[in-house]
Parts: structure tokens; sequence; C-alpha cells
């Protein structure tokens, strides 16, 4: 390949074929080398509503839509014990303004993406695995190895990294910090037979919160349910089992996953994902912006990944191509953003830090829409990240009440197990 691209992308994830996708509409010329061979099996099936904008933007919803993904109306958290549940109906957020999401089998949804931006004119590589990357004054050079196992050498004016998890360009800087408290490990599965809930609320997510871990159940097509736990990494050494058992153990003695999966059949099973949570110290450098996962992930929780991973790539994907525009390798819009990165990664990281407190879930789980707090968090935890006046200053006031609660009791103890 003796041509230099205006960008290379590595990962052809959510956020890669995003930016590439992006770089496409404004006439850049794009190569995008990804490792696997898509489509590919990949963790991460809920969405959020605000993920409809970026669809729109791409051009791309007509595509998923016709896909037949799951539709997904609202969230559901659960104690464990099954006696106390309360749900974000995103129609219901008076705030939100997309009412919907959906939950997909990622391999296929990751696939269409990855499609798409090639439909737009980006080249695709895959199952090319980047080894190398080299910056220069005038260029950015990267090698990758092809399936036949041959290296090859190719060269950009910039260099967007959306590995994802691997995180290859800052783990060969040294730069990823690990949020204290949040080593977690998820064990998860797809089964069939899970008794989910149907009617109006066809298609919720379910979170069912344990002592100090918790479990999601998501609808997926042709009645297979994705089922996961996710639990700190000290707890699962300490309890010196497999995963499987471990899981297996926790479905036991959680009555709300329990019961939900007594006629349950295997699919898979036995998945592993560990050190999922962190960030990286720096986003942006000359030629090189980290998108997506590449540029840190906080916990599935809230189902904010691929919604956060598109928007960074979107937002990314516009820099570099001003930054080519301008004959620059850094410029101030590259810093905003890091800064923006940072503040939608942040507005998930506050309800995410306080949902494994107690004093948070006497509060989530005894919802008040007392001024409409409860809408507020709806449509924050629907995606925006740009939070109106009217959003904003609800959730101060609720993340002050969850702040009294802690002191002086406001709303009723529960009960998780
Ligand atoms: C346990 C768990 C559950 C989750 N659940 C949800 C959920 O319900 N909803 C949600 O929205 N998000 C969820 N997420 C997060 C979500 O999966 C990610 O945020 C999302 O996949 C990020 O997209 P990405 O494109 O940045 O990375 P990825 O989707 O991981 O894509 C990165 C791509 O880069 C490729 N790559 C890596 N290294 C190289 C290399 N050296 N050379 C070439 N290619 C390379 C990989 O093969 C991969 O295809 C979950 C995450 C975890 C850990």
């Amino acid at each position: 390949m003796s041509k230099t691209w205006d960008v290379i992308i590595i990962g052809g994830g959510p956020a890669g074929a995003t930016a590439a996708a992006t770089l496409r509409q404004s006439g850049r010329s794009v190569l995008v080398l990804e490792k696997s061979k898509f489509p590919r099996f990949h963790i991460g099936e809920s969405l959020l509503p605000y993920n409809r904008a970026i669809f729109d933007e791409l051009g791309v919803w007509p595509k998923i839509q016709a896909a037949g993904f799951m539709v997904k109306r609202g969230a559901q958290f659960w104690m464990g014990n099954g006696l106390l549940h309360t749900r974000l109906d995103f129609s219901r957020g008076s705030f939100t303004e997309f009412p919907e999401s959906l939950q997909v089998e990622r391999a296929k949804f990751d696939d269409i993406l990855l499609r798409h931006a090639e439909s737009l004119g980006a080249e695709v590589q895959e199952e090319a695995l980047v080894t190398e990357h080299r910056i220069e004054k005038d260029r950015v050079t990267v090698k990758f190895r092809a399936k036949d196992g041959t290296d090859h050498e190719v060269q950009a004016a910039f260099l967007m990294d959306a590995s994802g998890l691997g995180n290859f360009t800052a783990n060969r800087e040294n730069l990823r910090d690990y949020y204290p408290g949040h080593k977690k490990i998820a064990i998860f599965g797809h089964y069939s037979g899970v008794q989910m809930p149907a009617g109006e609320e066809e298609g919720d997510i379910l979170i069912i919160r344990r002592e100090n871990s918790w479990f999601w159940m998501i609808p997926l097509e042709n009645n297979k349910t994705s089922v996961g736990l996710v639990l700190d990494q000290a707890d699962f050494k300490a309890l010196k089992q497999d995963p499987q058992q471990v899981f297996d153990d926790a479905v036991l003695s959680t009555r709300a996953v329990q019961e939900r999966m007594i006629n349950a059949q295997v699919i898979t099973q036995g998945h592993v994902l560990t050190d999922f949570s962190y960030t990286n110290r720096k986003l942006v450098s000359p030629r090189l912006v980290r998108v997506g996962d590449a540029s840190g992930f906080i916990d599935p929780i809230f189902s904010s990944g691929v919604m956060l991973a598109m928007s960074s790539a979107q937002q990314g994907a516009h820099v570099v191509h001003a930054a080519i525009a301008a004959g620059k390798s850094l410029t101030f819009a590259m810093k905003r953003y890091e800064w923006t990165t940072r503040r939608h990664v942040s507005r998930f990281w506050m309800f995410i830090e306080k949902f494994y407190t107690k004093h948070f879930a006497q509060l989530f789980f005894h919802p008040n829409n007392r001024f409409r707090m409860v809408c507020a968090i709806n449509c924050t935890l629907a995606g925006r990240t740009r939070p109106s006046f009217a959003t904003w200053w609800r959730l101060r006031l609720f993340f002050a009440l969850v702040w009294i609660q802690k002191r002086y009791p406001l709303a009723k103890p529960i009960k998780i197990r």
C-alpha cells in the first residue's frame, strides 16, 4: 500500500466505524485496520436512546432499523430479593427527546456500522493486527500484520486510536490509570428461555443489584437473553472458584434472577472480562486522537459505552478533519475535544460511583418525581450528555439529597437480600 491516507484508524468497532464514516462525510481518505474478521462477538448489547441522533447524522439509521433489533423502551432496576424495583420509561422522561432505543447483538450491529463506513468510501482492512505506530513531525506511520502473516507499513497525516479496551497507543505510552475501588470482573453468557418482561415492558433491560455486585439481563432477538454478573475482583478472588461456578452460585442466591432463569438453557457461557474501568491520562497529542473505549471506559451499569464511544468518535473525527484542513498537528479544538469527552463521561460517572452506595440506592429505588427530578435522571441515563439548565439543576438537587440521605435519612431503608 503506497498511498498516503488522511487518517488511519485502529479498530473497526462502533468508535472506529463512526470515525471513519464521519471523516468520509467530510471528504477525507480513511484506512481502517481491524484485527478481527467481522461479524465478530462483542459484549455491550444495550443501547441508549440518544444513540439515535448519531445514527441519523451518520445516515445509518435505515440500515439499523431494517435489521429488526429488539426495541428497548425502558430500564428496570431491581433489588436482588425481587421485592423492590423502579423503572425508567424513556417515553415519560419529559426532558428526554428520544423515547426508545435498541438491544442489539453486537456482531450484527458492529458489522452494519463498519459496512456503512465502507459504503461511504472508507477502506477497511480486516484481519489486520496493528503492531506498531510512529508519530513524526509531518506524518504517522503504522505497521500491521495481515492475515497471511506478512508485515506492512502505511502512512497518514493523522492516527485515530479506536482499539477499544486493547488501548493500543496509550498502553505503549503507559498512560492508563484505573479508578480506585473499581477493579471489577464481568462473567457473562447467552441463554434461551429466560422469563423476561412482556407487553409494554418487553425489551427492557433489567439491572439487579446485589450487596456489592450486580446482574444485567438484556433481551435480544429469537428468545435469547444476555445475562452477566459484575463483581469486585477482590471478592471474586476470595471465593477461589472458577468464574462459571461464581456466576451459577450468584444466580441461585439472587431471587430476582433465579426466578427468571428457572427454565433457562445455555447458548454460550463462561465469558470473562476484567480491568475494563480505566482512564487514559492523555486523549490527544500531535497527529493522534483516541476515541471510544481507547480513550477510557467507566463501567457498564448504565449501558453508556456504545453511545459514549460513538459520540467521542464523531467529535474526534470533526477535530481531526479541521486540523488537517488547517495544516496543523495539534489544535485547540483537539484539546477541547479531550475536555468535552471527559465531561461527558463524568455525567455517567456521578451515577456509577454512587450506584454502589446504599444511600444512593435508598433514594433511587424510592423515586420521588418532585420538581421532575426523576425526569432529569431519566434524560441523563437516556444518554443526554449536554444537559439543559432545566435538567442540570434538578440533577444537582438529586445529588444534594443523596448527600443528605447519607447523614440524615430521608427515604426508607432498603433490603437487598
Ligand atoms: C462487561 C461489559 C458490558 C458492557 N455492556 C454494555 C452495554 O450494555 N451497552 C453499551 O453501550 N456498552 C456496554 N459495554 C461497553 C461497550 O462494549 C464498549 O463501550 C464499546 O464496544 C466501545 O466501542 P469501541 O469501538 O470503542 O471498542 P470495541 O467495540 O472494543 O472495538 C475495538 C476494535 O478494535 C480492534 N482492535 C483492538 N486492537 C487492535 C489492533 N492492535 N489492531 C487492529 N485492531 C484492533 C478490536 O478487534 C475491536 O474490533 C460493556 C462493556 C463491558 C466490559
